[in-house]
């Protein structure tokens, strides 16, 4: 058990600081003045902001260990259902584990949606979510930045999955890593989507960084993570969302203000 818990938490702490913290790096301080025509929202938050999202990340890097080391425990004495296995041939090799990709983003985005609509909710919002919602303007740190019962909402939608689909180690592995740099993505405070992505009839059902960045600043609205499905099915998309994003990367083609050459 130790031996589990000690590699999940190194993984899991290995992954999240280099990613969100080069990110932040080059866009946030290395190349800030060339990356400001990609800001979404034109101010930056204050350092302290900031520095609390680095700290409470660490809080969810802990609660994710947490469940993982208690998945793989329980499943080892036989407490719990499922199967990890590492034989990539056990159910027919690529096919398969293909499938599983597929059907884990479509269950993580649906359990996502409601979760999130959930903890929106007057009682809970307070008590689970406002940790999240203190940035405004989120920085790629505030990727984590969850308070403890919301990491553990936003990290038991896997085991729950793996109750019902075995899933190889490394599609798990893959998986994870891909949520993970997507939400950085989401909380860049950047957009470097082509500026036809919100409006095109096929690139709009794909979320963008603006998209969840206006949750952020504006609260009751934008609530998906990869895919804009639910948002347009249960009408709950910003009405002023591709508006928004027109505005966003026309910024970018400005020689503007800021005495930017146009690119
Ligand atoms: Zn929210
Ligand atoms: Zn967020």
């Amino acid at each position: 058990m130790q031996k589990i818990t000690t590699f999940q938490l190194t993984m899991n702490f290995v992954r999240y600081y280099p990613v969100a913290g080069l990110a932040f790096f080059i866009l946030w301080i290395w190349k800030k003045g060339y990356f400001q025509r990609f800001r979404i929202q034109q101010a930056f938050p204050r350092w302290d902001r900031v520095r609390y999202e680095i700290i409470q990340s660490a809080v969810t890097l802990v609660v994710f260990t947490a469940i993982g080391v208690a998945a793989v425990s329980g499943r080892k004495a036989g407490i719990l259902p499922g199967e990890i296995y590492r034989d990539a041939d056990k159910y027919g090799g690529w096919p398969y584990m293909l499938l599983t990709i597929a059907l884990v983003t479509v269950w993580h985005e649906t359990w996502f949606y409601w979760m999130h609509r959930l903890v929106h909710r007057k009682g809970l919002y307070k008590l689970i979510h406002l940790v999240h919602h203190k940035s405004t303007n989120p920085s790629p740190l505030a990727a984590y930045n969850f308070h403890a019962l919301e990491a553990f909402l936003e990290g038991i939608y896997l085991v729950l999955f793996t109750f019902v689909v075995p899933m190889h180690f490394w599609v798990i592995l893959g998986h994870t890593f891909y949520a993970m740099v997507m939400n950085i993505w989401w909380h860049l405070g950047y957009e470097f989507f082509p500026s036809w992505w919100a409006s095109h009839p096929v690139f709009k059902w794909i979320n963008t960084s603006t998209h969840h960045n206006m949750h952020h600043a504006k609260f009751d609205g934008n609530y998906s993570l990869y895919f804009n499905f639910w948002d347009r099915i249960m009408g709950t998309n910003f009405p002023d969302y591709e508006k928004h994003y027109a505005e966003v990367t026309e910024r970018r083609f400005k020689a503007n203000v800021e005495g930017l050459r146009p690119i």
